[in-house]
Formats: C-alpha cells, structure tokens, sequence
C-alpha cells in the first residue's frame, strides 16, 4: 500500500447476515484516512478482521435505515469508545453522514445504548440532501452522495482521491441517478440482489438484478464491476450472477471475496 493509493475492502458482500457471510458494507481509505460506508451486525468483527480498530475510523456514512446496514452504527460507535479504553488513539472527531430521517435515528439509537458524552472523542453529524447530490471531504478523499430507488429513502455513494474514483450503489433498483453520479468509475460496486431467475424477486424488493447492475455499469463508462448484496442463496452462484452481468457490461465483472481489497 502506497500514499498515492485508493483502498477499498469488503468488509462484507452479502445481502444479509448468515452463517458464513456479512451484509454489504465498504472501508475507503487512502493516506491515513479511514471511512465505513454502511455497517450491519458483523461491522465490529470485520473492522478487526480487516487489520485496523474501530478507533481509526474518521468517518462512518450509513446509506440507509435498513439493519443490514445501519443495524450494528451503535456497536461500532461504542466500540471506538471501547478500543481507546485499552489504549488505543483515534481522531478527535467521528464524523457521521446519513440521511436526516436516518442521522436522528441513529443519534437516538446511540444515545439509548450509551451516553456519548462520556466518550474520548466527539462526533458530528451532518445530513445527506434527499433531493440533490451532495459533496463533502473526509481528509483527503472527496465523496458524493446521491438519491437511488430504493423501498426506503437511500443514497449511492461516490468517492474519488488522486485521480481514482469507486462508486457504491447500496440497494437500488436500476437509478439514472447513480449512473450519472458514477459516470467513468474506474470501479462501480453495484448490488446484485438476484439473477434473471429471481428478477420478480428483486423487482418486488426495490433491489436490482445481476444483469441490471452490468446495465448501470456500461451506461456509467465504470471500467470494472463489483456486485454484491447477494441474495444468500445465491453465494453459490457466482459465476452465473457475473455472466449474466457481462452480457451487459463489456468491462471486468466480479463478485469479491469477503476482506478483499481493491486497490487504486
Ligand atoms: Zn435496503
Ligand atoms: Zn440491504
């Protein structure tokens, strides 16, 4: 890993939590700084799995209310907490980003668990637009975020640092607005709920299907496509979710291991 680089890690790809797998959630970093965008159940075990403590989170962005990815924000925020009490150092400030409706939800979760007053850092909370894309840096990576078509009010996050860019659809059914908020990635992580088999299945849920990512994909100009948010039957049908992807999508499809890390 080199200063210059983009890093991003699955720390987990799945569509839920089961056995073996974790709900979709992502760690940016690049020179130092450290951002989670979503974090489910499993998000403390897999900050630790991944190498770093959850104090050397900067920023954590939740896309939406759901648990899978909004379900483990307090554990996470306690366990920042918990890693300073044996010692460990951290910025001074936890920056949070969410929705307003998702922000006050996850404030009122933190503060019935814990009383974040007592905590060795601050945090800051700042609301994402419903409406609009919005822009804001956490140190030297620069993000976006934008609405998707999702069962509950959602966001696709893009971000970019030193000429690279990735973007993240969270749970979205095919979005114009993700397509432009993601114009010439050099990587789109797209979910990919369901195959054409399931496509009703994906339809129903506001989630979108292999082949729909791949569309996403090739009309954003992305030159590689990472699909994830699984079905968890489907973790077995890899190949076949990715082949049906590049029918649409002339670029590099795959469906990444859980702790991997693309580096930029
Ligand atoms: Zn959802
Ligand atoms: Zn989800």
């Amino acid at each position: 890993m080199t200063d210059s680089q983009l890093n991003v890690t699955f720390l987990g790809m799945c569509g839920n939590q089961t056995a073996t797998h974790e709900a979709t959630s992502l760690l940016f970093s690049a020179d130092g700084t450290r951002v989670v965008v979503d974090a489910g159940p499993g998000i403390v075990r897999q900050v630790y799995r991944a190498g770093i403590l959850c104090a050397d989170v900067d920023a954590i962005i939740i896309t939406h209310s759901h648990a899978d990815h909004s379900g483990g924000f307090t554990y996470l925020t306690w366990s920042n907490f918990y890693d300073r009490l044996g010692g460990a150092e951290g910025p001074d400030t936890l920056h949070v980003y969410a929705l307003p409706e998702v922000l006050a939800g996850l404030e009122a979760n933190l503060r019935f668990a814990y009383n974040p007053a007592t905590f060795q850092f601050g945090i800051e909370w700042y609301p994402l637009s419903a409406s609009s894309v919005t822009s804001f840096s956490v140190g030297p990576l620069f993000f976006k975020s934008v609405p998707v078509e999702h069962s509950v009010p959602n966001v696709g996050i893009r971000c970019d640092y030193n000429g690279r860019s990735v973007s993240y659809s969270s749970d979205t059914t095919y979005a114009a607005s993700f397509v432009d908020l993601a114009a010439s990635s050099d990587v789109m992580v797209h979910e990919a709920f369901a195959g054409n088999s399931l496509s009703e299945l994906a339809a129903r849920t506001k989630h979108s299907t292999a082949a729909e990512a791949g569309r996403a994909a090739q009309a954003a100009g992305a030159r590689r496509l990472e699909l994830v948010h699984l079905f968890p039957p489907l973790l077995s049908k890899t190949q076949e979710l990715s082949a049906e992807a590049a029918v649409e999508f002339d670029g590099e499809v795959n469906v990444p291991d859980e702790l991997s890390r693309i580096e930029l």
